[in-house]
């Protein structure tokens, strides 16, 4: 029983550089397209803070394109996600050019005042945004994947009315941020948490659907299609230091692989997929949601996005949003087994 969800990181990520238009709108309006074409619905998650910002600064004219966006995939069945880069909140904008606050990078190392601000804060903008002041995300991805230390974002989040979260990859580490998500490999496809988003706790009132990844060797990721990316899209240089505290994450024979459908090839998803169809029939009964992660600002190849569809629907393995998963398989009564 596989269920894909997929959910786009909506945002201008790295440094700011860009224009909205370019690196958020037309390629989430093209993937919208394709998505309506086969009758499928994305998780868009909407990074609030540097939209609100771009907006009080005046630093884009497509702010209001891309406002307008967001209530057209609200009212048309797309799912609305909270997704948060704190840097931005306290960012200035000078001589056309951003500067972020990296002091706050990692929102779950701030004081809890702190957090409950920005959380409350983003949430209140997607409010005005859609005109409805009872509007609560039903799912959080963090900015960088950071969700550790994880209790008090946690508690903030449920606080708020959010009941998943899908910041967690597999195998995940980055040392400069105290970031280990190398536990969680031996969990299950989903899980109930309170303290720590790497331990199931039966009893926590989040769910973790993490990002679908499979451990590969090291001199088997970089494909043509990521380097020919990485190459387009900029991001802030390292200083010295960080680039070493960088090095622990490289001194590893096995690495995570995201199921991203922005920078992997047709033939890597589907392959990556047919992994899991063979597993799935040798043991149909168990529930399988298998989430994917694209990035606007990645999104160059949308044939590869189409023929993905194609390939699901033939398949027959549905696609799906959280909310519409949470309800379809009674997950508010869901407990692992102790
Ligand atoms: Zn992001």
């Amino acid at each position: 029983m596989i269920e894909c969800i997929f959910t786009l990181d909506y945002e201008i990520y790295g440094n700011g550089e860009g224009s909205l238009r370019e690196l958020v709108y037309e390629p989430a309006e093209k993937m919208k397209a394709i998505f309506e074409k086969w009758n499928a619905r994305f998780v868009a998650f909407i990074e609030v803070a540097e939209l609100e910002m771009i907006e009080a600064y005046n630093a884009d004219r497509a702010i209001e394109l891309v406002k307008h966006q967001i209530r057209d995939f609200y009212t048309n069945g797309f799912e609305l996600g909270l997704h948060l880069h704190p840097q931005w909140y306290n960012a200035r904008y000078e001589n056309a050019k951003w500067r972020l606050d990296y002091g706050e990078y990692n929102l779950c190392i701030l004081p809890r005042e702190q957090i409950k601000k920005i959380v409350d804060r983003s949430i209140e903008y997607l409010r005005k945004l859609l005109g409805l002041a009872d509007f609560n995300p039903f799912s959080f991805r963090a900015g960088n994947w950071l969700f550790q230390p994880t209790k008090t974002v946690a508690k903030t989040l449920i606080e708020q009315g959010i009941k998943i979260d899908t910041s967690v990859f597999k195998g995940g580490l980055q040392h400069q941020h105290k970031m280990d998500y190398r536990l969680a490999l031996k969990n299950g496809y989903y899980w109930r948490f309170t303290d720590d988003v790497n331990v199931p706790d039966p009893k926590g009132n989040l769910i973790e659907f993490p990002i679908y990844t499979k451990m590969v060797p090291l001199w088997k990721l970089p494909t043509a299609k990521r380097i020919g990316l990485q190459r387009k899209v900029p991001t802030r240089i390292r200083t010295g230091t960080e680039r070493l505290l960088r090095i622990p994450d490289f001194l590893r024979f096995s690495r995570p692989l995201k199921f991203d459908f922005c920078r992997m090839t047709l033939t890597e998803l589907t392959h990556m997929l047919g992994r899991e169809i063979h597993q799935d029939q040798k043991d149909p009964y168990l529930f399988r949601p298998l989430t994917a992660i694209g990035h606007t600002k990645d999104m160059l190849d949308f044939e590869t996005i189409d023929s993905l569809l194609g390939y699901l629907r033939k398949k027959d393995i549905p696609i799906s949003t959280f909310r519409e998963i949470y309800h379809k398989y009674n997950l508010s009564k869901f407990q692992i087994k102790s």
